[in-house]
């Protein structure tokens, strides 16, 4: 082949390879606008909405007061217990709104392990320094080389088209936080979809309490605009609860069986130790369990090489 044409297939690559990069960065910009925008309608909602007026002691069923369309509570309803309950309400909102933002930000801003140089030649000291026993550590023959990024892919690294880069334990390159998901950030997401998924449960349950509670929903007048907007955040936080749930329980799976989606599509389970502690813990660490709840690092591994059962 001429070099003419070497460099017209290099620059063919490289344009598609562009392409990939700024689709996925377009559906991640609109990704993130939906899931701020569905954050600050379901804060607005539940904390000016739902928790603020049973503090103050006021409720929102008659839009015909002047107060902003508030009245004061009526005779039947105990306002010890609304403010109570409002009180409860916003500080189990936002505890499972902070933890989810901090393992959104870290999720969304972490580098998910892109794959260097000095990983590539620490491997192969790795490899000549190891000695497996009844595991084994991945040898050069099980490393593969990516085209795109001119080095060779460590065990479980897999090239991403939307980040052009390599990706050390690559998972899925997730749209909701624009970025891929890798060795270095996977327990970030595994928290985030976990803490999503109690804000969404825990936003449903506090506004079916606070109209069981106080009222019923035979109380609640037609056309009233605070009850449609709470009645929105429910059926969208339900809805969310439902599909987030499908998702948890597939990264229960893979984490428990330390399994990478990539791996599962490819049916691969050859890093499956068997144990789910032990699977668990090569996500997670081996450390404090109770720092596995926590957004922080608790993984000391180097994401090169890792236990594989072998196969007889
Ligand atoms: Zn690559
Ligand atoms: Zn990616």
């Amino acid at each position: 082949m001429d070099i003419d044409a070497e460099e017209e297939i290099r620059t063919r690559t490289k344009k598609i390879r562009d392409k990939h990069k700024t689709f996925s960065q377009w559906q991640g910009a609109i990704s993130t606008i939906f899931v701020w925008s569905m954050l600050g309608y379901t804060y607005y909602t539940i904390v000016f909405i739902l928790c603020y007026p049973l503090i103050q002691g006021v409720d929102i069923t008659d839009n015909a007061s002047a107060n902003g369309g508030d009245i004061n509570i009526k005779d039947n309803l105990n306002p010890h217990q609304m403010k109570l309950f409002g009180m409860i309400a916003i500080v189990i909102y936002h505890i499972f709104l902070v933890l989810s933002l901090i393992c959104y930000l870290r999720t969304s801003f972490s580098d998910p392990g892109y794959v260097t140089a000095e990983h590539v030649q620490s491997l192969a000291m790795n490899v000549v320094n190891s000695t497996p026993r009844n595991m084994s550590t991945n040898t050069p023959a099980s490393t593969r080389y990516c085209v795109y990024c001119d080095l060779d892919k460590p065990p479980r690294a897999h090239h991403c088209r939307g980040c052009n880069r390599c990706i050390l334990r690559m998972d899925h390159h997730c749209v909701w936080v624009n970025n891929c998901i890798g060795f270095n950030n996977y327990k970030f997401f595994l928290l985030f979809v976990n803490y999503i998924l109690l804000l969404c449960i825990s936003v449903s349950v506090l506004i079916v309490l606070r109209w069981v509670l106080f009222g019923g929903f035979k109380s609640i007048p037609k056309g009233n605009v605070k009850h449609i907007q709470l009645f929105i955040t429910f059926v969208l936080s339900f809805a969310f609860a439902g599909s987030t749930f499908m998702l948890a329980v597939y990264h229960w799976k893979l984490w428990l069986t330390n399994t990478t989606t990539i791996e599962d599509l490819e049916h691969k389970r050859s890093y499956d130790l068997g144990s789910a502690l032990e699977n668990a813990s090569q996500v997670c660490g081996e450390d404090s369990h109770l720092l596995w709840l926590c957004p922080v690092r608790t993984n000391n591994r180097d994401g090169l090489t890792f236990p594989e059962v072998l196969i007889a």
